[in-house]
């Protein structure tokens, strides 16, 4: 379902529980979205993910991500301390799986920011988080974006632009698409799906 400002649309999801999952390619203005959303509705929670990825500059460990070694991520996998965990562009990412738990059963919001093999396991360990998918307004768009933002290097950037054209293929699996052309429209679609 492609969102419009349409308030049945919206009431059709403000009942399906708290749990939800953001998925969109890398690029696409994910993490800016989340950051506006939260700063504006400080009530959300937002769930830190731990992987093995090397911090880019300005993002601190506890903060942006919690970075670890790969023989710690994998002792997490063994240990069940991943409420779901995918590998991405050559590293891992997961989600700790007890701030979350305790945080739903607080009665928060929990949002999740995770790529498509992740969102596909919260959808079958949590059938009734509220799975939104963000799309760039066109692939060249989100190539231009990938480049401009010159935190990574050109092949994990063509890394991650083979994987961007695999996920949003899978947009339409998604409860809500919603297109990151202007921000402040996408920012009041969100909004719009996700409080009550
Ligand atoms: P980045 O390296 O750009 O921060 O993130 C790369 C991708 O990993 C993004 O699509 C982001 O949404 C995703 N990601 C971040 N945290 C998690 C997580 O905990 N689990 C999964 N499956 N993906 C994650």
């Amino acid at each position: 379902m492609q969102v419009s400002n349409s308030t049945s649309q919206a009431n059709e999801h403000k009942f399906r529980g708290k749990l939800i999952v953001l998925t969109g390619p890398s690029g696409v203005g994910k993490g800016t979205l989340v950051q506006i959303l939260l700063q504006r509705h400080p009530e959300i929670y937002l769930s830190i993910s731990a992987t093995t990825r090397s911090p880019r500059p300005g993002e601190t460990s506890g903060e942006h991500y919690y970075f670890v070694s790969r023989t710690d991520f994998e002792k997490m996998i063994s240990d069940h301390y991943l409420l779901e965990w995918a590998e991405f562009a050559g590293n891992y990412y997961g989600t700790p799986r007890l701030p979350v738990e305790q945080q739903i059963a607080e009665g928060k919001t929990v949002l999740l920011e995770v790529e498509l093999d992740g969102a596909n396991q919260i959808y079958t360990s949590c059938p009734d988080a509220l799975r939104i998918f963000i799309l760039p307004p066109s692939f060249s768009a989100l190539e231009q974006r990938l480049r401009d933002r010159a935190t990574d290097s050109s092949s994990a950037i063509s890394s991650r632009l083979k994987r961007a054209q695999i996920e949003i293929a899978s947009a339409g699996d998604f409860d809500v698409q919603i297109t990151n052309d202007d921000l402040e429209t996408a920012l009041h679609q969100l909004e719009s799906v996700i409080l009550p």
